[in-house]
Order: structure tokens, then C-alpha cells, then sequence
């Protein structure tokens, strides 16, 4: 268990990290800070993992199981709105998803580790990159600095907005949605407003595609056969009442609930858009940006987690999962031979939703989340 001066320490961490927020792949100064903290207490550091990511193992020299835990680095592009001292001091930056809080957690945990090897096997503290984005923990996977590193078991926590604090929502099977996003550029050939003729507009095709591209997904109840296409942006030419346009552009957000369907969705998505492109006479090109995999949780690895709630006295039930959001830990979960699991920590009825301006990390979750994984560890290598 954490002491007391843990905690203190711990808490200052986290609103320090808190102070300092850095967007997706560019985590520098959160990853050296991390280094330093872990010091020379894991048997190995491992930096620079698929970008800044860090790993910290604590072996115990023995044989047995790797057990890998997952926490993320990186802040938002978003704008703090807090009265807090310990409020961000990077304009239009935040860490309004709590990474810092999860971060803190794996720190208290190589603190445990440091006093207390585990008994066999060892234990892979995954400080990754870029999780916003969808990009870090695939980047981690492929780096070859992982090759070492591929655990048996791996287990990530969220705190959760909406859950009483301090309980948890946990279940078997999905817990997030896959998504990706789609950019659809058109691109045409301008001409005088006055001679809409001579040039060649993306407008009716953009017009076209809005309601199209929703139609292919349109909600409703959470189920294996879920798709949800959500246009986020659009863009027409330029603010001018004197030219026709010839660029065009719509972003769409596409979501399933499983891996399977995200790829029919997909293509469904560019056959609409290749028709109107043909039949306006545009050139047409799509990238793809934010790729989540769906997120599942193993039978076995959501086993250890109930367990060790149970011991714990911590309060779980399903809540709201699976959810429509997204969470690239299904990047580790989905690794052959790897057992894992999320669970989502409460951060209370009333607290503000991630990724607010108002959202900041409960610190009364750092010696709790700490303790989960604690019990987690001697649970499965003693
Ligand atoms: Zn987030
Ligand atoms: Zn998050």
C-alpha cells in the first residue's frame, strides 16, 4: 500500500505533469519526466517507444508472466477552463482526460514494485504515447523495441466521469467502439462566378455526400451490427461571391462496434464518394485519420479484474459500457497471446465529462487505481 508522504508525492506529480500538457506525439518533457521519477528503481527502462512512450520492467529474474500495465501521456488541444493552481499554463493545451492522473497511478506502482519485486515473471509499466489520436499504442506494437516486451497479460484503467467515484464499471467482451476518421477531398476547377459553366464545382457532390454518408450509419442500441457515420467538418471553396469553386471537402467520423463491420463501412463509404466524384468529373482522394480499434475485454483478464475488486471492497457493475467512444488500448488487448482488459474508474456522478474544459483529475483515484494494479500484480505473480 501507499504511504501517506506516497501520496503526498504522487499528488504533487500529477498536478505538475498537470501544469505541463503535450499533445500526441509530442510528449517530451511528460516522458523525461517520467524517466526521472522512476529513477533507477526498474531492473530496465526502455525510452523512445513508438515516439516518446517509455517502458519500466520490474523482473523478478525468475520465469512466469509478463503483466503489462498501460497508462497514456498525452494532453488535448483544448483550452483549460480552472481556477485550480494547478490549472494548465500552455494556452489552448490540457489534460482533460485525466492521462495525467493515469500516468501518476503507474508511478505510485513502481514505487510499490521498487520496495517488492514480484515473486516471478515480471511487470511492464507501458507509459504510451498518443492515445488522442489512436496512433500510440499501434506505434508502440510496431516499434522493434517492443519485440521484448510482449506480455501475457495487460490491463489500462479510465477513470470515468458519471460512475460514483471510487466504483467501477467492468465487463467482458466490447468496452469501445472502433472508429476512424474519413477525409473526402473533391477537387474541381474554379471559374468566374459569373461563369459557373467553365469551371467544374464539387458543390453538388458535397451536397450529395452529406446526407448519403450519414445514411450508411445511423446508430441506435450498441450491438455487433452498430455502424454510426457522424460528419464533423465541411469545407466549400473559399468566403468569395466572385469565384465557383473547385475545392471541396467533408470529414466524416466512422464508428462500429466491432472491427469486423468497420471495414464493409469503409468501403461503402468510398463508393459513395468515388460515384459522386465520377459523376461530377472530380478528382477525388481519401486518407484516413484517428484509427481506433475496437476495444474488447478478454474473459480471463476481466476475471482477475472483478476478483481484485471484490477483495478490494470496490463496488462494479457493467454501467454504460460498451461505449461509443473510442481507446487504442485495444491495440494490446487484440495482440495474439495477450489476455487484457480495461476497467473505468469513477470519477464521480457530477464531475465534468472528459475532455471538457472544466474536467481535472480526482486525486483521491491515484492511491485507489495504485492498489487495483497492486493487487492485480501479487494476484498473478505473487
Ligand atoms: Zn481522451
Ligand atoms: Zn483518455
Amino acid at each position: 500500500m501507499l504511504t501517506n508522504s506516497d501520496i503526498t508525492e504522487l499528488t504533487a506529480f500529477r498536478r505538475a505533469l498537470h501544469r505541463v500538457p503535450e499533445l500526441s506525439g509530442f510528449e517530451v518533457e511528460t516522458a523525461a519526466r517520467v524517466v526521472a521519477a522512476l529513477g533507477d528503481a526498474p531492473d530496465r527502462v526502455v525510452a523512445g517507444l513508438g515516439g516518446h512512450g517509455v517502458a519500466a520492467v520490474f523482473d523478478s529474474g525468475l520465469a512466469g508472466p509478463s503483466v503489462l500495465f498501460r497508462c497514456e501521456l498525452d494532453a488535448l488541444p483544448i483550452q483549460e477552463i480552472s481556477s485550480a493552481a494547478h490549472r494548465s499554463t500552455i494556452d489552448g493545451k490540457g489534460h482533460l482526460c485525466g492521462h495525467d492522473g493515469h500516468t501518476t497511478i503507474l508511478m505510485g506502482l513502481a514505487r510499490l514494485l521498487a520496495r517488492k519485486r514480484p515473486a516471478k515473471g515480471r511487470v511492464i509499466l507501458m507509459f504510451q504515447p498518443a492515445e488522442e489520436d489512436g496512433s500510440g499504442a499501434a506505434a508502440v506494437i510496431a516499434d522493434p523495441k517492443f519485440d521484448g516486451l510482449h506480455p501475457d497479460w495487460a490491463f489500462s484503467l479510465h477513470n470515468m466521469p458519471g460512475c460514483k467515484l471510487g466504483e467501477c464499471w467492468l465487463a467482458e467482451g466490447p468496452v469501445n467502439c472502433a472508429s476512424v476518421g474519413m477525409k473526402i477531398t473533391l477537387e474541381g476547377k474554379t471559374s468566374h462566378a459569373a461563369q459557373p459553366e467553365h469551371g467544374v464545382s464539387p458543390a453538388r457532390a458535397v451536397a450529395a455526400l452529406i446526407p448519403a454518408l450519414g445514411a450508411l450509419g445511423q446508430g441506435g442500441p450498441l450491438g455487433p451490427e452498430y455502424r454510426l457515420a457522424t460528419i464533423t467538418h465541411v469545407t466549400l471553396g473559399e468566403p468569395n461571391f466572385g469565384v465557383s469553386p473547385a475545392h471541396g471537402e467533408i470529414w466524416v467520423t466512422l464508428r462500429t462496434m466491432l472491427d469486423e463491420p468497420m471495414a464493409a463501412l469503409r468501403a461503402e463509404a468510398e463508393g459513395l464518394a468515388k460515384a459522386q466524384a465520377d459523376a461530377g468529373g472530380l478528382r477525388l482522394t481519401i486518407t484516413y485519420h484517428d484509427d481506433f480499434a475496437a476495444c474488447a475485454n478478454n474473459p480471463q483478464a476481466t476475471e482477475v479484474f472483478a476478483n481484485v475488486l471484490d477483495r478490494l471492497g470496490i463496488v462494479h457493475d457493467q454501467g454504460d459500457l460498451p461505449e461509443r467512444a473510442s481507446e487504442d488500448f485495444g491495440r494490446f488487448s487484440n495482440l495474439q497471446g495477450t489476455k487484457g482488459a480495461m476497467v473505468f474508474l469513477g470519477s464521480g456522478l457530477d464531475h465534468p465529462a472528459l475532455h471538457n474544459p472544466d474536467y481535472d483529475f480526482p486525486d483521491d483515484l491515484i492511491p485507489i487505481g495504485t492498489e487495483i494494479f497492486h493487487r492485480i500484480t501479487r494476484q498473478i505473480l505473487g
